[in-house]
């Protein structure tokens, strides 16, 4: 089969690969009619992670099931699915809690997590390919209804940006009448912001520099602040009677840029200390590693940052962090979609075949104007 590889930074291609096939009797294989570039996918393309070289990339997956294992038991063969990008288990001890983005069984010893084509989350190929092995079918895969052939673009969005952008504002702690303040508007940023507005928020605020980003967040029934100059505190500081809003959401994570292009990984974070109100809740859902042999300055090497502890202590603020357990809210959120009251395929700038996704890496890195959000049809 063909799928999208990585070889080495900023290195990728379309190769022939061994195809996906039946592994353990509980596996399905999914031919994947929907494939989505995804933010953290470039952390891995810019060669700032331990991503093994040889990696089929994509872990935001929708599809059609192929072939089922002998003790699959609910899922069945022509099934369309959208698969969370963390894979759990369903059984341990995180699984059973709701935890799925911390699955004991699936992630790799001595931790917790995996995920489709993804650093450090298991041996798991990802689906920018034409077919998908898909573990524990029956716990991961979440089935689509009958008008998946019009919406598949907005339920493809299921597997990871749309639960996580609302995993932000619970993380955040958002109540009806809330103001919120959103750092980053890419494809995150803008679903917390969808969510915000879903949740019953007062006021939504997202901030970035890129203007087809800012444009979006307006879309998206935010207000948009301009960071490009710098000031985003104090203007978030203006629209709150200088309080700072109730709550605060990261989508930016560890590459975070200063307006002058440089990267400052504690900047989201103190800028939220700052922002958000006295005792308000931050939920961050950017990513940040352990470790990043890879930057600039010698802490953020070793995965730290200068965080503006004593002013997040005096103002009694709360912090929540990690990645979304997707099955937590997939099933709803797909429901939202269903009834038309939500419509995450918004932020899609470009659809393409498999073929083009190198060019799209490209393009979706150098943050290009107009390379908003990128879905792929493997499929076409
Ligand atoms: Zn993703
Ligand atoms: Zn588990």
């Amino acid at each position: 089969m063909k799928a999208l590889v990585y070889h080495g930074t900023k290195s990728v291609s379309v190769d022939k690969v061994i195809d996906a096939k039946i592994e353990k009797p509980t596996d399905v294989v999914v031919k994947i009619a929907t494939t989505n570039i995804c933010g953290s996918d470039l952390h891995m393309y810019e060669g700032r992670t331990n991503v093994k070289k040889g990696t089929v990339l994509g872990h935001e997956n929708l599809g059609r099931v192929e072939e089922v294992g002998k003790a699959v038991d609910t899922v069945k063969v022509g099934d369309y699915v959208c698969l969370p990008f963390n894979i759990g288990c369903g059984f341990c001890a995180n699984c059973e809690r709701g935890l799925t983005g911390f699955c004991l069984t699936c992630a790799e010893p001595g931790s917790a997590g995996a995920a489709y084509g993804f650093a450090g989350m298991g041996p798991y190929s990802g689906g920018q390919a034409e077919y998908l092995r898909v573990p524990y079918a029956d716990f991961n895969c979440l089935q689509l209804p009958e008008d998946v052939k019009q919406k598949e673009n907005d339920y493809v969005m299921l597997s990871d940006i749309f639960p996580t952008g609302w995993h932000a504002t619970e993380l955040a702690g958002i109540q009806p009448g809330d103001s919120v303040v959103i750092y980053g508007a890419g494809p995150v940023g803008l679903m917390a912001g969808i969510s915000a507005n879903i949740r019953g928020a007062s006021q939504v605020m997202i901030v970035d520099q890129h203007p087809d980003r800012l444009k979006l967040a307006k879309e998206c029934g935010a207000i948009a602040i301009d960071d490009s100059k710098g000031g985003a505190v104090e203007k978030v500081l203006a629209l709150t009677d200088g309080l700072g809003a109730d709550c605060g959401c990261e989508a930016v994570g560890y590459q975070c840029q200063d307006h002058h292009g440089h990267e400052v990984p504690n900047l989201t974070m103190n800028n939220l200390v700052k922002s958000v109100k006295a005792t308000g809740g931050i939920g961050v859902v950017g990513v940040f590693l352990p470790k990043d042999p890879g930057a600039a300055d010698d802490m953020a090497k070793k995965g730290q940052i200068a965080f503006d502890f004593g002013t997040f202590w005096f103002k009694g603020q709360k912090i929540k962090t990690g990645q979304a357990n997707v099955k937590a809210y997939n099933r709803k959120l797909r429901d939202l979609i269903t009834a038309g009251k939500a419509k995450p395929s918004i932020i899609i700038s470009h659809e393409l075949p498999l073929d083009q996704a190198p060019e799209a890496y490209k393009n979706f890195d150098d943050r290009k104007n107009g390379w908003t959000k990128v879905i792929l049809k493997p499929a076409a």
